[in-house]
């Protein structure tokens, strides 16, 4: 490890403890092997002979030395020994408390395995925890450093440059473009530090046991107005919300029949074919067949079924391509899309970016788009795998949007050719 790397690591140790002594800080380091997080949480647990109580302990940055010659006696540490293993990029982008809010009346499920609860693996709703009991094993979850002390070291993560930032990222395994990286680093350390344990996103708790991600794909002229719109393929891909994968896909093609003939732009958008939505069932026939496959895993059926909510990139799966097609079919809007997770709204809200498509978003978190883009099921699989790495980060996922206040000025392109009214399927 470099000096400058050591001098970095010393002065955040400083700006985060409040320690002053120079040569016992860096004492404290090489007992830690120069990992920063490990160093902290010793001095906070008592070992450097301070507590956290900040306002006696003054902040202050000690310029009038040089650490160079001190640091340069200590070992040659390999640092990559001391890479953190977890597989958590642990954080969120507000200030937000996100751990273990236990909302009375709200059923809330608990990611992975608490250190000190039950194993709470398996779908079944029945073997996980009681509120009760959720708390009472949470006691031990206490707040090991101030918020102040958090507060410093994100705040230096902000100021780090891209180097810096790069210089910390080797201890962790934090993926992503520099936005998301620097937060990611600033909650990885954030969750370590409130709650000293390597992998804190573990426990926290879903509201969902299940999340459907749906892109439909539709009949489509090249900028044509008041275009009506039949959907042409529902896919669906099904997160295990606990298990943090995917665990099944539905697909269908539907036949459309306002234009039964596939416009070549269409085609070669979507990459569906014209014998695909010939040999296909009617829509009506297709969400049928949703349906069923919803009920047979659990997630309708009002008797002990699963919790769960569709998800989509946008509002204009539900807003546009559904509602518009219910009219078209004459058939009711069904209940259970009426509310849904627009993973688009929450991926910049939690990343604290602009909102963006799929291609944006995957660049953004690290990843590239698998399949062909504009594949109803490819696209639902790309969008499940944003989803899946804002539960990894730690994002809570539930309703953001909904039928009734979707923003109708955010329907892109032939948004129309339907009206507002629609009917509810009870
Ligand atoms: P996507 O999920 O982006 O593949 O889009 C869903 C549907 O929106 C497509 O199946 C088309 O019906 C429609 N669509 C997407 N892009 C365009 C476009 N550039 N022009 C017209 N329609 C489009
Ligand atoms: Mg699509």
């Amino acid at each position: 490890m470099s000096n400058e790397s050591r001098e970095q690591i010393l002065s955040d140790f400083q700006d985060c403890t409040g320690l002053e002594n120079v040569e016992e800080c860096i004492a404290i380091l090489q007992q830690h092997e120069w990992s920063l997080m490990d160093a902290i949480q010793a001095v906070h647990e008592g070992i450097g002979g301070i507590n956290d109580n900040e306002s006696t302990v003054p902040v202050q940055h000690t310029t009038n030395y040089s650490t160079s010659s001190i640091v340069n006696n200590t070992t040659n540490q390999n640092i990559s020994n001391n890479k953190r293993q977890s597989d958590s990029n642990e954080f969120d982008d507000t200030d937000q408390p996100r751990i273990i809010k236990t909302i009375p009346g709200n059923q809330r499920i608990a990611i992975g395995t608490h250190p000190t609860a039950e194993n709470t693996s398996g779908t079944d709703a029945n073997s996980f925890l009681t509120e009760e009991q959720r708390l009472s094993k949470q006691k031990p979850m206490i707040h090991q450093v101030s918020q102040k002390t958090i507060g410093k070291f994100s705040a230096r993560i902000n100021q780090m440059t891209s180097e810096q930032l790069d210089f910390y990222f080797s201890f962790t395994i934090i993926s992503g473009d520099m936005d998301i990286r620097r937060i990611r680093l600033k909650h990885y350390y954030k969750y370590e530090l409130t709650f000293q344990c390597k992998n804190p996103l573990t426990m926290i708790e879903q509201q969902f046991e299940y999340i459907a991600v749906v892109d439909f794909e539709a009949t489509c002229e090249d900028q044509q107005d008041n275009y009506q719109n039949e959907i042409i393929e529902f896919p669906i891909v099904l997160i295990n919300v606990q298990q943090q994968t995917i665990v099944d896909k539905f697909q269908s093609y539907c036949r459309p029949i306002i234009n039964p003939i596939l416009s070549k732009f269409c085609t070669d958008l979507t990459g569906i074919e014209q014998h695909q939505v010939d040999s296909a069932p009617t829509f009506v026939e297709v969400l049928h067949n949703v349906e069923t496959w919803l009920n047979e895993r659990k997630l309708l059926l009002p008797a002990n079924k699963h919790t769960f909510a569709f998800a989509t990139d946008g509002p204009w799966d539900f807003t546009k391509f559904l509602q518009l097609q219910c009219q078209l079919s004459s058939i009711p809007y069904p209940q259970w899309a009426t509310e849904w997770i627009d993973l688009r709204k929450e991926f910049a809200h939690f990343y604290s970016v602009k909102r963006c498509g799929i291609n944006k978003m995957l660049a953004k978190l690290g990843l590239t788009f698998d399949g062909r883009p504009h594949s109803g099921i490819d696209d639902a699989t790309n969008i499940a795998r944003i989803g899946l790495e804002l539960l990894k980060d730690g994002c809570i996922l539930s309703f953001n949007d909904s039928i009734h206040s979707s923003d109708p000025k955010s329907t892109p392109r032939n948004n129309n050719n339907y009206d507002d009214s629609i009917v509810f399927k009870n």
